[in-house]
């Protein structure tokens, strides 16, 4: 037996509650290899649609059975078996790439561990430290909600957060509201990294209204500014729009559509979607490929799935966007000891061996939770990019 042979594969899922007040549902893997190497890795929230989640129990027994005396360091060996286990799904908020990106991270966790080395060592060295991130301020239905948002970014500025991304598209007069007294409270200090319409609208309204904000507020780019698949719209968007634009890359394919069909300048690229580390470098070679940029995309990622993306900014050779990876500063708890850092609004690349993070299993016992509907009854708010039925 190989010393990196797989011997078991847990899974713990857990619910962490975030500042905002939701609670979010995640799925610790752990992976256990050889005499007594671990690797940690996550399904990072699952509080999207579709609406319905793992049969946790099934989930894990298929996992043993892909993975069990497998040897862990056939990184591309084992990808490929999970691709073929779980295929591409086309949507954002993929099932499929979820299982991928957990398992993904908990190999290359185990294996730069067994290494004594960095994850970013595994792949190849960094070529940077750290990566510009920026804080979210979450869709507003009404006007109501700009108040409290504004707190928001102050709170995220004292914590050093000097740029965010901002939801808007679902009321244009609380956007408005909200444009103006950023400017008024945080103009010169705090910045606006990105528009996110969430595909939410159609292409001409995106544009009317980024043009109507861009009196109030300057901006550096314009995310999703027409509906899911309309690559049509998407390029018109582009074409007429001065800012650059970037979209979601749910895929290999998708991202080759997006590029091929001049739809972006940016690929937002994320693990979490994509299906971990490797699949993640891929996309980046791609755009590198089309002459197009790269930002780093979120999920709200906790500890471990967050310093994942920090190890990838670290390899990545296009990187010149800021990135969205705050999560841990969004939860109020973690199962780590120690928590990825953030430095005047950079993301620190961890340094430890491994991920560079240490479970608390004490801990993550202690958290880990019956798996549920981590809705509730508000079902509409849980579509979080999209406007309540009526409105
Ligand atoms: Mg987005
Ligand atoms: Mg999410």
């Amino acid at each position: 037996m190989s010393a990196l042979d797989i011997t078991r594969v847990k899974l713990y899922p857990v619910m962490v509650r975030r500042r905002t007040g939701v609670a979010n549902l995640h799925v610790i893997v752990r992976l256990e290899a050889g005499a007594s190497q671990v690797g940690w890795g996550e399904m990072s929230d699952l509080s999207h649609l579709p609406m319905y989640q793992f049969d946790l129990a099934a989930l894990e027994q298929v996992l043993n059975d892909l993975l069990a005396g497998q040897d862990a360091r056939n990184l591309a060996r084992l990808e490929d078996r999970m691709q073929r286990f779980y295929p591409n799904e086309g949507h954002k908020y993929s099932r499929s790439g979820l299982v991928r990106q957990g398992v993904d991270l908990a190999l290359h966790d185990l294996v730069a561990r067994a290494e004594g080395v960095p994850v970013y060592a595994l792949l190849g060295g960094q070529v940077r430290d750290r990566l510009k991130v920026c804080y979210p301020i979450f869709r507003m239905r009404g006007i109501e909600e700009v108040g409290p948002n504004l707190d928001r970014v102050q709170s995220a500025y004292e914590r050093g957060f000097d740029l965010i991304r901002v939801y808007v598209g679902a009321n244009e007069a609380a956007d408005r509201l909200f444009c103006e007294s950023f400017v008024a409270r945080f103009g010169g200090k705090v910045r606006i990294k990105s528009l996110d319409y969430s595909n939410l609208l159609g292409w001409r309204q995106c544009l009317a209204q980024a043009e109507r904000l861009a009196n109030v507020v300057e901006f550096m780019l314009v995310e999703s500014p027409a509906p899911e698949n309309d690559y049509d719209g998407l390029a018109e968007f582009r074409r007429r729009s001065r800012w650059a634009v970037s979209e979601h890359a749910n895929h290999l394919d998708h991202a080759w559509i997006l590029l091929h069909r001049r739809c972006v300048d940016i690929l937002n690229v994320a693990p979490y979607v994509l299906g971990g580390l490797r699949a993640s470098i891929r996309l980046i070679a791609l755009a590198e490929a089309a002459h197009a940029s790269v930002l780093l995309g979120t999920t709200q990622e906790l500890d471990l799935g967050t310093a994942a993306v920090a190890h990838l900014g670290a390899v990545a050779r296009v990187l010149d966007y800021p990135s969205d990876n705050t999560g841990p500063e969004l939860y109020t708890d973690s199962i780590v000891k120690n928590r990825v850092r953030y430095e005047a609004g950079f993301l620190l690349v961890p340094d430890g061996p491994g991920l560079g993070l240490v479970v608390d299993e004490e801990r993550l016992a202690g958290m880990a939770t019956r798996i549920s509907n981590p809705f509730g009854a508000d079902l509409d708010a849980i579509v979080d990019r999209t406007p309540r039925r009526g409105k």
